[in-house]
């Protein structure tokens, strides 16, 4: 953890703030319709499946599988020319929803799509913990 962490970080808003501190507490968290029990991702203050706007945050698996990836060869961000080329995945959670991200700790050669992935919790700052992927 540093706070010298130079890359783009999240804004962090009252819609959102569930799930960046529950990835501080290590825990992957979704906001689910409490009409239709439909997660769903990014947070949203109504629900993209049935309009509801009753909703709750609960921790998930944190399981799910790549789905698609692509790598990056050029550095739209100076503080991320040190990493090119690097992957983005995206994965799809056992809950249903997608997410883009990145994996730890797997050499791009072994990316699959299929891989099953869980999540890994990266506190790149005091405030933001990253939500990340290992096999
Ligand atoms: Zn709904």
């Amino acid at each position: 953890m540093s706070d010298v962490y130079a890359k783009p970080l999240p804004p962090i808003d009252g819609l959102n703030a569930p799930f960046w501190a529950g990835a501080r507490a290590g825990k992957l968290m979704l906001q689910r319709c409490l009409d239709c029990a439909q997660y769903r991702f990014p947070a949203s203050r109504y629900c993209p499946s049935c309009l509801g706007e009753r909703s709750e945050w609960q921790a998930t698996s944190g399981q799910g599988m790549v789905v698609s990836y692509c790598g990056f060869h050029k550095a739209y961000w100076p503080s991320f020319a040190g990493d090119v080329p690097y992957d983005v995945v995206q994965v799809r959670l056992k809950e249903g929803v997608q997410l883009f991200s990145n994996l730890v700790d797997v050499p791009r050669e072994r990316i699959k799509i299929g891989m099953k992935v869980r999540a890994h919790f990266d506190a790149v700052t005091d405030a933001v913990t990253l939500v990340r992927f290992k096999p």
